[in-house]
């Protein structure tokens, strides 16, 4: 078997001078053959002088070879270690890849074995540019993904990256929250409303695999959501230990090669490792932050709430009112009707709140039997108006439990910004609380200011 060794060149000048001796010995023969005189050619000079024009021709044949063939492959390699410089140099930066037939390609204008073995090196080099970019784009992918926390803004880079590096002009992902798939970000959908109950979508969540639907160009295609007609839509599952996180959906209008479903793979490991980040920080974020049987902020976070909207109300000279609210007689609902019917009236309470606040109140269980609703660019009347709303609702309600109907009344006090001109946010919440007792001094399901 040959083996390419370094001895290349004096394996040839082995065999080309024992070839040039062998001539110079079977020559004189010739010329017997030829007619010459024995007497000229059987003599020992003469065996002598052929042999050393064998060597000569042998000696002439390597310095050739070395001149034409070594010179040549000393300038394909010289060829390849540029190249691997070039490469080397990428990958360690953070540059883009370059690698076109100019900079990365030996120029091939022979078809023989040097030619050849060119051409395979260049082949070599395109497939091995090609994981380098695949290596760079997962890197900068992930560490795209690893700056985000939120699960919005993970939502909205991962997606316009993804379909910025396969080259897709419209897609969507979509995360399952509290048991429901919610579409966090579309990129080119016209509409997307129905994605979080599209069969083929929750098909790939259930099944953890990937659904390729291919549309031919002659299929009629009625409600699309793209701009444009699609010719093949993707949808990816995102699993993080074989568990669906959520979804990502790409259509195009050409169908994908399959270096691009290769490449969806890996994108799809970084893209789940990030989102289950993402999910465990938002539920961490929530779970400090959120009052477990009411589902609204607790006393802390939502104290800390109101300190930044007051400041933002002061410095923008923006009206602000808060309202504190008490349930009358609660230990008694307590004692008659027990703890967990006490429980689905506090729930009932803050959900009945919640639909008089407007998007940005905050709604907060100060504790126990007490809440507080902060409203946002509300005066003094607004406030009374939204306070005596929640009021009257109650007091028209029955909460049901089982057969119980449960009646109960609430106490508001209320205070507003800049109507009660104070400094700090604890000054409006003593003004509040003050009103408070009075309600409850006078009689309670009323309301004061
Ligand atoms: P008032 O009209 O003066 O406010 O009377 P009240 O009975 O509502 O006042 P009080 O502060 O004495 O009672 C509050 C009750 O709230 C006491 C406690 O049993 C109840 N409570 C506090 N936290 C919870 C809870 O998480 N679940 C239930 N079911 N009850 C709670
Ligand atoms: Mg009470």
């Amino acid at each position: 078997m040959i083996r390419i060794t370094k001895r290349v060149f004096s394996d040839l000048a082995i065999w080309m001078m024992g070839f040039g001796i062998l001539v110079g010995l079977v020559f004189p023969f010739f010329m017997l053959l030829l007619g010459i005189e024995p007497s000229i050619v059987m003599t020992w000079w003469f065996f002598a002088v052929c042999m050393l024009a064998g060597l000569c021709v042998g000696a002439v044949n390597i310095m050739l070879s070395h001149r034409i063939v070594g010179d040549r492959l000393n300038l394909l390699a010289k060829h390849m270690k540029d190249i691997e410089n070039h490469l080397k140099s990428i990958t360690g930066s953070a540059q883009s890849m370059d690698c076109t037939p100019a900079n990365c390609h030996i120029p091939v204008d022979s078809e023989d074995a040097i030619g050849a073995s060119s051409l395979a090196f260049n082949n070599l080099v395109d497939t091995l540019a090609k994981s380098i970019q695949i290596e760079m784009d997962i890197r900068a992918y992930t560490q795209l993904l690893s700056t985000h926390l939120e699960t919005d803004h993970l939502c909205r880079n991962a997606l316009t990256s993804l379909n910025m590096m396969i080259g897709c002009p419209s897609g969507a992902i979509l995360v399952e929250d509290g048991g429901e798939l919610r579409v966090y970000h579309t990129v080119g959908l016209t509409k997307s409303s129905s994605l979080s109950t599209n069969p083929l979508i929750l098909d790939s969540m259930q099944t953890l695999k990937r659904n390729v639907i291919n549309i031919p160009e002659d299929v009629m295609l009625e409600g699309v959501m793209t701009s444009f007609r699609p010719r093949e839509i993707i949808v990816e599952p995102i699993v993080y230990k074989h568990q669906s996180l959520g979804a990502v959906v790409l259509a195009s209008d050409q169908t994908f090669s399959p270096e691009v479903l290769d490449h969806l793979d890996l994108f799809g490991t970084s893209l789940a490792l990030a989102l289950h980040n993402a999910i465990t920080h938002d539920q961490v974020q929530k779970l400090a932050a959120i009052d477990p049987l009411t589902n609204v902020y607790n006393r802390r976070f939502g104290l800390s709430r109101l300190h930044e909207e007051f400041v933002r109300a002061v410095k923008q000279n923006m009206a602000l009112a808060v309202l504190m609210i008490d349930i009358d007689h609660f230990k008694q609902v307590n004692d008659v009707y027990g703890h967990t019917v006490g429980d689905r009236v506090l729930r009932t309470i803050a959900g009945t709140t919640r639909t008089q606040m407007r998007e940005g109140d905050i709604l907060v269980r100060l504790g126990g039997d007490e809440f507080m609703v902060v409203l946002l660019g509300a005066s003094k009347a607004d406030a009374l108006e939204v306070g005596e709303a929640i009021r009257r609702q109650i007091d028209e309600k029955h909460i049901k439990y089982g057969e119980q109907s449960i009646h109960v009344t609430l106490s508001l006090g209320g205070a507003s910004f800049p109507e009660l001109d104070v400094e700090y946010e604890k000054d409006l919440l003593e003004a509040a609380d003050q009103a408070l007792y009075r309600v409850k001094e006078s009689g309670r399901n009323k309301m004061a200011f």
